[in-house]
């Protein structure tokens, strides 16, 4: 399946370029924004925030292991949702302090890519919800031997 539209704000522009650069962009146009402010992508329109394969999600800049399918969970946004990630340290969280708001930046241990926000209001025993964008995944799905 193909990815949906996101949307692509493009945060490396002054103030004054911001009008012009509200544009919707496709997944193929998407350019890392490592070191931009980051970029969220419309709910409900990521290829992975209904997915209930097994298997694992990768960085999808670098290919490090984010997190697995059994921490994902239904959060209702619209967004991908894990209470936990894969491996110890393979998640970085700084402060985000743009859009008005205090969130916790989440970006990736190895590449720094950017990969969404976590809030302390999952719906899980950890407590924690990785909000995460599609388009910051890969999926590499279990390999389940389905032979009877
Ligand atoms: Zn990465």
């Amino acid at each position: 399946m193909l990815l949906g539209m996101i949307y692509t704000v493009s945060a490396c522009q002054t103030q004054q370029d911001n009008e012009q650069q509200m544009a919707v962009k496709s997944v193929e146009e998407r350019q890392p924004t490592l070191h931009c402010t980051p970029e969220t992508e419309a709910p409900f329109s990521g290829e992975y925030w209904d997915s209930h394969e097994n298997g694992n999600y990768t960085c999808s800049n670098c290919n490090h292991i984010l997190f697995t399918s059994s921490a994902k969970f239904d959060s209702g946004t619209g967004w991908p949702s894990f209470d936990e990630p894969a491996v110890q340290n393979g998640i970085e969280e700084r402060l985000d302090t743009t859009m008005s708001m205090i969130r916790t930046e989440v970006i990736c241990a190895n590449c720094k890519s950017h990969l969404g926000h976590l809030f302390a209001d999952g719906l899980t025993n950890t407590g924690l919800r990785y909000c995460v964008n599609s388009y910051a995944l890969e999926f590499e799905a279990e390999n389940t031997d389905k032979a009877k």
